[in-house]
Formats: structure tokens, sequence, C-alpha cells
């Protein structure tokens, strides 16, 4: 007999599969928010900090997001066919709170 006991999945942790558009109300907390405002994690040392607290070195095709704390890229940012492409190299971006 099993006596490993029956465990009933919390129904608020079950992940849903879903495709991007599920993503649209959550993403809209970015829509139209002062770029200051967000808080960057780098994912190499944990160091948190406002955008502006970031080391950046642009060119005419690119920026290089850097952490202040290891010095390790964050993301760089291209310009590409009139917009714009976002390669994360590891860290996190989120919103003040009160959004
Ligand atoms: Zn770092």
């Amino acid at each position: 007999m099993d006596s490993t006991p029956h465990v009933r999945p919390d129904p608020r942790r079950v992940a849903q599969r879903l495709d991007g558009n599920a993503l649209a109300g959550m993403l809209d907390a970015f829509a139209g928010l002062d770029p200051a405002l967000l808080l960057l994690t780098c994912g190499h040392c944990g160091r948190s900090a406002a955008l502006a607290e970031w080391s950046v070195e642009m060119d005419a095709a690119a920026a290089i997001v850097r952490c202040r704390g290891c010095t390790r890229t964050f993301a760089t940012i291209l310009r590409r066919d009139g917009g714009i492409e976002v390669r994360a190299a590891g860290g996190s971006i989120s919103t003040p709170s009160a959004v």
C-alpha cells in the first residue's frame, strides 16, 4: 500500500498553458509607464536599481545596458527596421508596486 499522502494541488498554483495573448493584460503595466520608474535587477549579482542608475554604452545602432555592480551586460537594445529589438542577457525588470 502506498503510504504517500494524497496531496490535492492548490488551484491557485496550477499553471494553465495558454498562448502569448494571455500576457497582454499583465504587460499593460509597462505601457505608458515612465521608464525611469522601472526597477532593474541584475541576474548575475542581484543588484537592483532604477534605470537611471545603470551604465549604458550607446551608438547609432545599439545600446548596451551594463550593471554598475558587476559590469555584466543586462540587455542589448538594437535599432531594427524602424523598431527596436531587446536582447535580454539576464535579470528582471519590474514596475513599481503601485502600478
Ligand atoms: Zn550585476
